[in-house]
C-alpha cells in the first residue's frame, strides 16, 4: 500500500503519533488520533488531546460534524483527551442525535471519561468487548482480545476492500497478539525503544517478534516515547525492515495512507 502525502477516497490519516505523557504534554508530536474514510463512513480512533485542533489545521480541513463514529480503544488521557468534543462535533452540539460511539465499559465507569450530559446526543453507545464483529453500514471490524494494560483496553481489525487493517492499541507484549493481528497492514504502538519490564507497552524488540511472525504487507510503527524519538523512528523502521525483510514505516503527524 503506497503512502501518499495527498488524500485519497479511503485513507486513514494520522492526526497524532505521540505515545507517553511527555511527547503529549510538551506536544513533540500530535496526539490527534487516526482519521479513517472508507466505505462511506468517517471514524476518528482515539481522539486525544488537540484532535479537535488536528481536524481543522489538516490539509484538506477534516469535518468532525461529518464524523459517524468514535472508536475508542482505552480511556487513558492520550486517547481520550478530547472525545466529548469529538462527541458534541459529530451530534452538531447534541441537536443533531447521530453516529455511534464505540467504547470500552470502563470509560463510562469508575473514573468515566465520557461525560454523562453527552450520553445520549449519540444515536448508541456501544460497549466494545472481547473478539466481536461490529458493522457501520458496510464496514465491518473486530475487537482484539483484551490487551494487558492497566485499563479496559481492545485493539480492532477492519476489512476494508479486502485489505485488512490492524490498530495494535497499547499493551504488553504477549504471543496471542500475533493471532489476532494477522493483517496486511499492521498498526503498532511502540512506545520504548528498550524493553520497560513492568511497563505495559510494546517496545521495538516486541514489534519486531510481532511483526516477524505477522508478515504484514506494511507494517507502520506509532504511539512514540521520548526516547523512541530520541532515536528516530524512521532509522529504528529502516532497521526493523532490513531484520525482518517487511516493509516498515514510522508514522508522522499528518501521514495519510491510502487505502
Ligand atoms: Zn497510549
Ligand atoms: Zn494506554
Amino acid at each position: 500500500m503506497p503512502v501518499r502525502k495527498k488524500r485519497s477516497e479511503e485513507y486513514i490519516k494520522f492526526l497524532g503519533t505521540a505515545g507517553a505523557r511527555f511527547v503529549m504534554i510538551n506536544q513533540l508530536r500530535a496526539s490527534g488520533g487516526l482519521w479513517i474514510s472508507a466505505a462511506g463512513k468517517n471514524i476518528i480512533v482515539d481522539p486525544g488531546p488537540g484532535s479537535i485542533v488536528r481536524c481543522s489545521s489538516s490539509r484538506p480541513k477534516l469535518d468532525p460534524t461529518k464524523l459517524d463514529a468514535i472508536i475508542l480503544t482505552h480511556k487513558h488521557l492520550d486517547h481520550s483527551g478530547d472525545i466529548n468534543v469529538m462527541i458534541e462535533a459529530m451530534t452538531e452540539g447534541g441537536f443533531k442525535k447521530r453516529g455511534i460511539v464505540f467504547t470500552p465499559q470502563d470509560a463510562l465507569e469508575e473514573g468515566p471519561v465520557i461525560l454523562q450530559y453527552l450520553r445520549t446526543f449519540p444515536e448508541q453507545i456501544v460497549l466494545l468487548k472481547e473478539k466481536t464483529e461490529y458493522r457501520l453500514g458496510d464496514l465491518v471490524f473486530q475487537s482484539s482480545i483484551k490487551h494487558i494494560h492497566p485499563v479496559e483496553t481492545y485493539g480492532i481489525k477492519f476489512d476494508i476492500n479486502g485489505t485488512s487493517i490492524g490498530l495494535l492499541s497499547d499493551t504488553r507484549y504477549f504471543p496471542e497478539l500475533e493471532e489476532f493481528y494477522k493483517t496486511d497492514i499492521l498498526i503498532i504502538s511502540v512506545v520504548f525503544n528498550e524493553p520497560h519490564p513492568g511497563i505495559d507497552h510494546l517496545c521495538l524488540a516486541d514489534a519486531e517478534r510481532i511483526i516477524t511472525q505477522v508478515r504484514p504487507h506494511k507494517a507502520i510503527l506509532t504511539h512514540f516515547g521520548m526516547r523512541m524519538l530520541q532515536v528516530k523512528p524512521h532509522i529504528q523502521a529502516e532497521l526493523l525492515s532490513q531484520h525482518s525483510g517487511v516493509d516498515v514505516v514510522a508514522a508522522y503527524d499528518g501521514m495519510t495512507v491510502g487505502l
